[in-house]
């Protein structure tokens, strides 16, 4: 017996989409992720941040700077009650330049790399999984694993619909923000 889990998006999803994110002052937390994770929090389902950050091969900017965005992610919303239970990210990117990084990696979103670790690290029930996101790499991990698909409008999101309208892949739900996603996660699990 597992826990329910939510794998959730950084950018565009928890944060204003922003382009490669290069410097801490462009990381902005949506002022309604805190109260969508003490949700998740006080009904005790787990949540974990999957994230590509690609741009760290890329030489975009360091690893270091990666690190020092998710602990500022991690303490600004634990000082508003909202618990982060795991930070994932994939630094690769194919075909980059960076000696350790360029390479064509398991964990880059749609892969399930990030995933299986998280799998590997805490008790999941794989039968209450969900994934929400803002692009439909999210989307097709969320098929890979076998989550519950929810696309947000925010970050690019509303253009991916636009440019997504045959994609065999379909978002099970899509909703305004991570908020309105997390409501729909807690009536779905109300109604199992
Ligand atoms: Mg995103
Ligand atoms: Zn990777």
């Amino acid at each position: 017996m597992g826990k329910s889990v939510v794998f959730i998006d950084r950018d565009g999803t928890i944060n204003e989409e922003a382009g490669y994110i290069n410097h801490i002052d462009s990381f902005k937390i949506f002022d309604f992720v805190p109260q969508a994770i003490r949700l998740l929090n006080i009904h005790n389902i787990l949540v974990i941040v999957v994230t590509n950050q690609g741009g760290i091969a890329r030489n975009y900017f360091s690893e270091e700077l990666v690190k020092e965005i998710h602990k500022k992610m991690a303490n600004d919303l634990k000082n508003k009650g909202a618990i982060l239970d795991g930070i994932y990210y994939c630094p690769h990117y194919p075909k980059a330049k960076h000696p350790l990084y360029g390479i064509d990696c398991d964990c880059r979103k749609p892969k399930d790399g990030l995933i299986q670790q998280a799998l590997r690290d805490f008790q999941i029930d794989k039968n209450r999984m969900f994934v929400i996101g803002d692009k439909w790499t999210d989307l097709e991990l969320g098929e890979k694993i076998g989550a519950k698909k929810i696309l947000v409008r925010t970050g690019y999101g509303k253009g991916e619909i636009l440019s997504n309208q045959n994609n065999p892949i379909q978002p099970d739900i899509i909703t305004e923000n991570l908020l309105y996603a997390v409501y729909e996660i807690l009536s779905i699990l109300k109604n199992n």
